[in-house]
């Protein structure tokens, strides 16, 4: 490879400020370090974390920053350490990592990692709390260890999943987050049983991902809830069956969704990232055997309140990342079962851009528009 060791010269789209379009520039990528990698970006898309970093109302802000952490991969090169990848391996990069060796990764249950876990506030490398990306010598901040909204980037070894060369990299790019998140909240935590009743707060593309793993299950009825009218129609395809939006009723909707179902769904699944939202969706479980789990990234400052009673009643608060997966162990065969058409992505990815377009695909996620555009860096 004749660009290994070497500073690579890309295009990466940078967040000056928060709120402000991103600006294309002309980046220099330092080569990976000790246990990491240096990754070619074809195909990357736009999940609302971005979102909520780049607009840095309820986050800590960290400017200039390369945001994007849902992508697909071709590895470049491979620094010290780095023993199970090589040069032309199909990965995608993730945002929580599996070191493989801590408690957590030797647990059977956990995928939090001690070592490589979600850390909004990092900006640099584990190895030497650098950045390897820089405009004339000025170093950019990292986000989530991944920064894929750039031609290439460095990540951890701990954070890349090396899959099937033979996926579409423009489709399995939305399993590195976003339906990996749902669908694994759904199947590995919420874990319905056939028949069951399944409420979905949030009817985005992670949300949808959820009701998607709630009909795979075997769920009666999946009921979604949005304060957004038009997410509606486009959910009836992924087999929402009923619809509630919070706005249509004067009374806090698990009140309303407590009588729909005579007593509360056995599961719901909130990922919407609004504290209203979260604390509706543990109220609107069955007492007895209802369990609630979180997704959505709640501002900093959120705190959930709910009488402990709730809890005394025998309901189940959850939370998860990443849907429980261990990115290393598990992916790859998540991406199995797209290649063998046990999952659906493509009616998840409803626009393209070309990378100049970057900040048409933030202008759809804030009009709540579409579920998942993905960003083709070639073009
Ligand atoms: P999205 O913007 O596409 O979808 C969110 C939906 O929630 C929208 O349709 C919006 O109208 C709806 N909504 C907002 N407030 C609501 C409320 N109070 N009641 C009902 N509906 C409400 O976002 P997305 O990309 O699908 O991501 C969903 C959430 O999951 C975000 O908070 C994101 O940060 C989070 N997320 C978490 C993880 C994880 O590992 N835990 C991973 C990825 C994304
Ligand atoms: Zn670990």
């Amino acid at each position: 490879m004749s660009t290994a060791g070497q500073v690579i010269r890309c295009k990466a789209a940078v967040a000056w400020e928060s709120g402000k379009p991103l600006s294309i520039e002309e980046v220099e990528v330092a080569p990976p370090q000790k246990n990491e990698v240096r990754i070619k970006i074809p195909f990357t898309s736009l999940c609302h974390t971005d979102v909520y970093f780049w607009d840095a109302k309820g986050q800590n802000p960290m400017f200039p920053r390369i945001l994007g952490h849902e992508a697909g991969g071709i590895v470049e090169s491979v620094g010290e350490g780095v023993t199970d990848l090589e040069p032309g391996d199909h990965v995608l990069p993730i945002f929580t990592g599996e070191c493989k060796e801590c408690a957590h990764c030797l647990s059977e249950g956990s995928n939090m990692c001690d070592l490589l876990r979600i850390n909004t506030d990092r900006g640099g490398m584990i190895h030497d709390g650098k950045s390897r990306f820089s405009i004339n010598g000025k170093p950019i901040y990292h986000f989530l260890g991944t920064s894929t909204f750039s031609e290439y980037t460095v990540v951890h070894v701990g954070q890349v999943a090396k899959i099937n060369p033979e996926a579409p990299l423009d489709k399995v790019c939305v399993l590195s987050c976003g339906m990996s998140t749902g669908f694994g909240a759904t199947v590995n935590v919420a874990k319905p049983k056939k028949g069951q009743s399944v409420a979905i707060f949030g009817l985005g593309a992670v949300g949808l991902a959820a009701a998607e793993g709630a009909r795979v299950s075997g769920a009666s009825r999946i009921i979604g809830v949005d304060l957004n009218p038009s997410r509606f129609e486009q959910a009836k395809k992924f087999g929402v069956t009923e619809f509630v939006n919070p706005k249509d009723h004067d009374k806090p909707v698990q009140e309303v969704i407590v009588e729909m179902t005579g007593g509360g769904v056995d599961r719901s699944v909130e990922c919407t990232g609004s504290i209203q939202a979260m604390i509706s969706a543990f109220e609107c479980v069955h007492d007895g055997w209802g369990v609630a789990v979180l997704v959505g990234v709640p501002n900093k400052d959120d705190a959930f309140k709910t009488h402990p009673v709730n809890l005394l009643n025998e309901r189940t608060l959850k939370g998860t990342f990443f849907g429980n997966y261990k990115p290393r162990t598990d992916i790859p065969a998540v991406v199995e079962k797209y290649m063998n058409q046990e999952l659906e992505l493509d009616k998840f990815i409803t626009h393209s851009v070309p990378f100049s377009e970057i900040n048409k695909a933030f202008e759809l996620m804030l009009a709540g528009e579409g579920l998942r555009c993905v960003i083709r860096m070639d073009a």
